[in-house]
């Protein structure tokens, strides 16, 4: 114990001995550092800032094994296979591991720098007695955003890590993850016990990456349109397996390109080999369920395409991150419906009461992203706690600012439709009121006398629409079992005036040329 700890100079002289890198990237060395100390570490680093390296050079050159928990097999084998190929001495312990006899000995040996767990088992006693017959020299947590209930994707397992570790007090934990907002950042630090200045958090800016964000109205030829543009290897997110299979086979037909789907419905033969496909493909495009792109390394994953909304803004950032790995530029795209966000909202219900409240903020903060009128990438840095430039020059809406307008009346007189129709008519019926038509539905209900018949005129009028979606969006306005739109949220401090509805215009588009709206 009174060893003095390894210096960072023979850190990176041990990497480049293993690993053949030159010289450390972004915050590696501050993290590597604190590891060598023996001091518990967060990292927050975005995908492909090089976290394996974190904690498998110390493990390579610390006493005793480097326990690390992570949550996907596959994951795991990936990692295993890459420790091994830099002649650390690696072995995973998972139920598909034929060898675990062999792995187990050679623990107990002190033979292994790196051992590989599932959270399912190191939560368990018998893994804690068993790793007790030889030192531990770090407990690697990876997928770190997984302990916490705020971060996107929690996994119970993952809380009973704490017994394994307190059991250990003494050996340092390195938690991992690509994508963990201030609250999360705070529950992964309180959940495994590592001081605060123990965080490590390194930039999450993805220069080379474009973001845009645009309602979706024909996803085939938004979706092939974008195709078009970039010959290269994409990834579009589809909401559905129906969906994903949907897209592929219209792509498909539509660009004449190899486009694959991908999702947990497959048989497991053909998600493989599409998978193995898409990664060595320089052109193949691949639809898939958000289930696809965990652990995958491709670099030249030229755009990312979402056809629906993702769960959060941690989920875009972390879907999105897959574009452009190799630096060079690339695009991310989201395609977005009022109904998404409906759905989303609806869904909230199901959920058990305690979860409700973080799960709708959560949504407010896409909408948010979605609704913005500034710069994308300024909403996304921001929420993970940076302090971005206003303006990025890189994203759609630098590059030819969106018009807002003050749409609070238009807004008001439309919640006030939905309100006098009884919160049971859909969008088309509210119109169809507000502009003064008259068809037999309207005539039977009596509401072509209702005050609010005939109240928006000419240019107006073209603003329900995206003002329904606006509303929607933020959830003021809430679609009903059976299709009608009703009042929810802020919807009265809307029409008592005490809150304004701003709305973006989308610049008008030359269609099918991007350069157009950025001169
Ligand atoms: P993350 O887990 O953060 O997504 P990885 O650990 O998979 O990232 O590393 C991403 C890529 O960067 C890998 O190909 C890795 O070999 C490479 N890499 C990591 N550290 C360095 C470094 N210091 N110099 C050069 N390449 C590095
Ligand atoms: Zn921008």
């Amino acid at each position: 114990l009174t060893d003095t700890p390894p210096t960072l100079e023979a850190a990176a002289e041990r990497m480049r001995m293993l690993f053949g890198f030159s010289e450390f990237r972004g915050r590696q060395a501050d993290v590597i550092r604190r590891v060598l100390d023996g001091q518990s570490t967060l990292a927050v680093m975005p995908t492909g800032a090089g976290k394996s390296l974190t904690y498998q050079l110390p493990a390579a050159m610390l006493d005793g094994t480097c326990v690390v928990i992570s949550p996907l097999i596959a994951l795991m084998h990936d990692q295993l296979r890459a420790a091994r190929a830099n002649g650390i001495r690696a072995a995973t312990l998972t139920s598909a591991d034929a060898d675990w006899r062999e792995t187990m000995d050679a623990y107990r040996a002190g033979e292994l720098d790196l051992l590989y767990v599932a959270p399912e088992r190191a939560s368990q006693p018998q893994f804690c007695d068993f790793v007790t017959a030889a030192p531990i020299a770090l407990f690697a947590i990876d997928e770190a955003h997984c302990v916490s209930e705020w971060g996107h994707d929690f996994r119970p397992d993952y809380r009973q890590l704490l017994p394994l570790m307190e059991r250990f007090a003494e050996v340092p934990r390195l938690a991992l993850t690509a994508t963990a907002d201030k609250r999360t950042r705070a529950d992964i630090l309180a959940q495994l016990g590592i001081p605060k200045e123990g965080l490590v958090l390194a930039g999450f800016d993805r220069p080379n990456i474009t973001y845009a964000i645009r309602h979706r109205d024909n996803p085939v030829r938004q979706i092939a349109t974008l195709m078009a543009e970039q010959p290269g290897p994409g990834i579009v997110y589809a909401p559905t397996r129906k969906k994903v299979e949907d897209l592929a086979q219209k792509l498909a037909a539509a660009t004449g390109r190899p486009v694959l789907p991908y999702h947990a419905g497959l048989p497991p033969e053909e998600r493989a080999a599409n998978q193995a496909g898409f990664v060595a493909s320089e052109d193949m495009v691949i639809v898939a369920t958000i289930a696809f792109g965990m652990g995958i390394d491709k670099p030249d994953v030229r755009f990312v395409a979402h056809a629906g909304i993702p769960k959060s803004i941690e989920a875009y950032y972390q879907e999105t991150g897959r574009a452009g790995r190799d630096g060079d530029p690339a695009q991310a795209i989201m395609f977005w419906g009022a109904g998404d966000f409906a759905q989303a909202r609806q869904r909230l219900a199901e959920l058990p009461e305690d979860r409700r409240s973080d799960e709708r903020a959560r949504l407010d903060m896409l909408a948010g992203l979605v609704e913005t009128s500034g710069c994308r990438r300024a909403v996304l840095l921001r929420h993970f706690g940076e302090e971005p430039e206003e303006i990025c020059g890189n994203c759609d809406n630098c590059q030819s600012p969106p018009k807002v307008t003050d749409a609070t009346e238009t807004a008001r007189k439309l919640l006030s439709a939905a309100y006098r129709t009884g919160q049971s008519f859909g969008f088309g019926h509210l119109q169809k009121v507000l502009t003064g038509a008259r068809d037999a539905r309207i005539e039977q209900r009596g509401h072509d006398r209702l005050s609010v018949h005939g109240i928006v005129e000419g240019e107006e009028a073209g603003l329900l629409q995206p003002v329904s979606r606006a509303l929607q969006a933020r959830g003021a306005l809430v679609p009903t079992e059976h299709g009608g739109l009703a009042l929810g949220g802020d919807a009265p401090k809307i029409l008592k005036g005490e809150q304004s509805v701003e709305i973006v215009i989308p610049p008008k588009r030359a269609r099918g040329n991007r350069r157009a709206d950025r001169t």
